[in-house]
């Protein structure tokens, strides 16, 4: 599996379905192919999602591809994955991340790398092969799995062509390239569905900032996390979403009932006033707002200016690392899963005994700091400390502050551009002018088409001369403006590079709110 699945949770009995399913999948996709009545026949399968490992399942370890939940087996299941549950999808099992969600290559976790599909030219024909015998002799899927990081794919993937499958949620972009799900939830804080979406040639979909709840998925930086889709195609994509949008009270950053009705109303008023319902004449109504190079589909285009996202990167980095320590605080070995062995706690015990204050403040620390520098991985201390600085007193209104600033200009760059107004924002100071902003934006995922695997490990082990993390921290420039402003995004294959044939993206984004319609125009234009 291209070392994309972790961890499979499902019983026996699920299995089995999910072993039928993918076979009956396959026939449908080949009856399909001659009969072109395929729509038909899958829709009756169940679908077969998989979970990244920062969601939370009851029962199931929760490792966030991190040392430090090392042995933590979660009490409860996030919403989204309860929800998916009960529609009678499949949810079978766990798939690989960057460390906490960090990154944007899939190779900072415990797991290891996942490796992107498409590496040799032949890449899906030999990963049929490859998946029928794990699957179709009868093997336990248990047993393929955890062969998957040794088989290493060496016969027949030359580890110098191996390409990098984007990140964070890489294991989610290539369980469903390889087509071992029909969609797999990831998370998007700054581009993490979306830039592994865009190498890997599936759809990556990043809802509208608390559209779906985030209950039960672990925080890397609470402003600007939300539930990501990886899909096969767009309307699979829009059946998850459908299941997972909803108010969850359990999730206070959830979008109530009240602001949910006031963006449908928004949203259906452009829709009557300029008749969008017919999809079919649905693009020739459309503004599209694109930046110059770019040909039209049909709608209409307008170039626009959103002059305050050259700083996005910046004061995005600056933001998440912020959250990001201070959520990360909570993992001292003490309540959550990893706890460093050898400290001494005799004398913990001893002080608390003779009720002696702070006598065990050495051993508690030395516990703390053990526990978290064995726990964490370079690229979460790198983000600990840049948000422990940047949060400090003397740095605090220098770079946070500014970020935060930078933050809202980027909002209001956004809501000059878009037709409908955004509904977070007061009514009074906007201009709510039906006719002249445009419906949605087109914007490219990523700068290059998917990297080799071995040019990141160079650069993140040091031996790249001229280059360093920060480097890596440039594949986000295209998808972090929508993370700081909240807004829809889908990122969907328009084709392959003519220079090294790799799948290429393209963002599709829509004001707050405009969840439906960037999927509705994703659908056409796939
Ligand atoms: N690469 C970005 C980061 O590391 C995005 C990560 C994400 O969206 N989870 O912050």
């Amino acid at each position: 599996n291209l070392n994309s699945i972790v961890h499979i949770f499902a019983k026996d009995n699920v299995l089995k379905l999910y072993k039928d399913s993918l076979k009956s999948q396959q026939s449908s996709k080949k009856a399909e192919s001659i009969k072109t009545c395929g729509d038909e026949i899958s829709s009756e399968l169940p679908l077969i999602v998989l979970l990244k490992d920062n969601y939370n399942v009851l029962g199931e370890p929760t490792t966030c591809a991190s040392n430090i939940l090392k042995g933590f087996v979660s009490p409860f299941t996030a919403t989204v994955a309860e929800l998916l549950q009960k529609s009678g999808a499949l949810c079978i099992g766990k798939v690989n991340m960057d460390e906490f969600a960090m990154g944007s290559t899939t190779t900072s976790g415990i797991y290891g790398n996942t490796i992107n599909w498409i590496t040799s030219s032949k890449g899906l024909e030999i990963l049929e092969a490859f998946r029928n015998e794990t699957i179709t002799e009868g093997n336990s899927i248990k047993e393929g799995n955890q062969q998957s990081s040794q088989v290493g794919l060496d016969p027949v993937f030359n580890k110098n062509e191996q390409r990098s499958c984007g990140g964070s949620s890489g294991g989610s972009a290539v369980s469903v390239a390889s087509r071992f799900c029909n969609a797999s939830l990831g998370s998007d804080t700054g581009g993490s569905v979306r830039l592994p979406a865009s190498w890997c040639g599936v759809v990556g979909f990043k809802p509208t900032y608390g559209m779906c709840s985030r209950y039960g998925l672990v925080s890397y930086a609470n402003s600007f996390d939300t539930v990501g889709i990886a899909g096969e195609n767009v309307s699979t994509t829009k059946k998850v979403f459908d299941i997972i949008n909803s108010h969850d009270p359990n999730d206070m950053t959830s979008i109530s009932r009240l602001l949910r009705d006031q963006i449908k109303s928004v949203v259906d008023s452009r829709n009557s006033s300029i008749s969008l319902d017919d999809d079919d004449k649905l693009l020739g109504k459309l503004k599209i707002g694109i930046p110059k190079l770019f040909g039209s589909e049909g709608a209409s285009i307008k170039e626009v200016s959103l002059p305050n996202t050259k700083y996005a990167l910046s004061a995005y980095y600056t933001l998440v690392s912020a959250e990001a320590s201070s959520n990360l605080a909570k993992y001292d070995g003490v309540r959550y899963g990893y706890r460093h062995s050898d400290v001494d706690f005799s004398s913990i015990e001893k002080g608390l005994n003779e009720n002696e204050e702070i006598t065990n403040a050495k051993d508690t620390s030395s516990l703390f700091s053990k526990t978290r520098s064995f726990g964490f991985g370079p690229e979460v201390k790198r983000r600990i400390m840049l948000g422990n600085y940047v949060l400090s007193l003397e740095s605090f209104k220098e770079y946070y502050e500014k970020a935060q600033h930078v933050r809202n200009m980027i909002i209001q760059d956004f809501d000059k551009v878009f037709r409908i107004r955004n509904v977070r924002i007061e009514e009074q100071s906007l201009n709510d002018s039906l006719n002249e902003g445009c419906d949605l934006l087109l914007v490219p995922t990523s700068s290059t088409t998917a990297p080799l695997l071995d040019d990141i490990l160079q650069v993140q082990s040091g031996k790249k001369e001229n280059s360093s993390n920060v480097d890596i921290y440039m594949n986000d420039v295209m998808t972090v403006p929508m993370s700081l402003a909240g807004l829809p995004t889908v990122c969907i294959p328009v084709g392959v590079s003519g220079q090294d044939g790799l799948p290429i993206g393209l963002q599709l984004v829509g004001q707050y709110g405009d969840d439906e319609m960037v999927l509705r125009v994703a659908n056409i234009l796939e």
